[in-house]
């Protein structure tokens, strides 16, 4: 047989970039799929993403992720979106479809798969309090109304960002919708089946901050997810175990988000806990 010295290429391109550990994770995954790909952190600013794009295609790059501030300021660069970042209005991973790059979004499915997998719960019928009105906010409520959520409340700070996303889910999904301005402390009512911080409250370097939440009316089964993976151990997270709720940190959002660009990449299945153990290992988790 003929050498192939010549490796796959996907990525990542954002700004700052330096301390996203997702191509730890992917490589890992590659390594053990005996996979000769590699997954290349590149800090783009706005200024090249343009230049940035180009050179995916002239490199015949099988992929590319994005991060901030690319998410959706890629859109003008792509060939097509698929349904879900078309109604999410951004995009996470780019995936090559011949000579055409197409925009996804795996935050939302990768956030629903460890809703369904490592917190044991299916969305079907469920009533859900999203927190927040931003990216992942919206990648988040758009997966769960698709996955048959009965009741979606958004509750956010700004009312302009949180009625426009409501607006579009509205319009897009015709699912069940609904806001609340965040004034003062959210009092989680006692009929919600998962309540999700989906702000950036608690990200490094703010580890001492969580959102404004009373759980004492909370039901005792109500699953309390974050999707800020830095640091898994959130504030907010802290606060739901002390009142006995079971909990689900942002580390499974992220392996599940990486796991399902894996899958579209590549067309193959993953060792999940190679990539899980790569991601904890780099982020120094147990
Ligand atoms: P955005 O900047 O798009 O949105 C931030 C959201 O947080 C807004 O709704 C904003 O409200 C709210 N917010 C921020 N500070 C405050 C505050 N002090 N009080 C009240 N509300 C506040 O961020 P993203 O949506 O891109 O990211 C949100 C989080 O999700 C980040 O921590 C990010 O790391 C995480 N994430 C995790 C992923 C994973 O795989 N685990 C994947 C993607 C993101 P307002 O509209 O009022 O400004």
């Amino acid at each position: 047989m003929a050498a192939n010295y010549k490796a796959e290429l996907v990525g990542c391109f954002g700004q700052p970039v330096a301390e996203n550990p997702t191509g730890v994770m992917q490589e890992a995954g590659f390594r053990a799929a005996g996979l000769n790909w590699r997954y290349l952190t590149v800090e783009v600013g706005p200024q090249d993403l343009a230049a940035a794009v180009q050179g995916v295609r002239a490199f015949g790059m099988r992929g590319i992720n994005l991060t901030i501030p690319h998410k959706v300021a890629v859109i003008q660069h792509l060939d097509g979106l698929s349904d879900e970042a078309r109604i999410i209005g951004a995009v996470n991973t780019v995936v090559r479809e011949g000579d055409k790059l197409i925009g996804n979004n795996t935050d939302g499915k990768g956030f629903l798969r460890g809703i369904e997998t490592d917190g044991g719960m299916d969305v079907g019928g469920k009533r859900v309090v999203v927190l927040g009105a931003g990216g992942a906010a919206r990648a988040v409520a758009t997966e769960l109304i698709l996955a048959g959520a009965s009741d979606l409340l958004v509750v956010n700070r700004s009312l302009d960002r949180a009625g426009a996303m409501v607006a579009d889910l509205i319009q897009n999904t015709s699912g069940p919708v609904r806001f609340e301005p965040w004034v003062g402390s959210f009092a989680v009512p006692d009929d919600v089946d998962l309540l999700v911080n989906a702000t950036s409250i608690g990200l490094y370097p703010d580890v001492d901050a969580a959102p404004d939440v009373n759980f004492s009316g909370a039901k005792s089964d109500m699953l309390v997810a974050d999707a800020v993976f830095n640091p898994p151990e959130t504030k907010f997270l802290a606060a739901a175990g002390e009142y006995g709720l079971p909990t689900l940190d942002g580390l499974s959002m992220l392996v599940y988000q990486g796991v399902i660009a894996f899958q579209m990449w590549t067309g193959q299945d993953p060792d999940e806990a190679v990539m899980k153990k790569a991601l904890a290992e780099a982020l120094g988790v147990e």
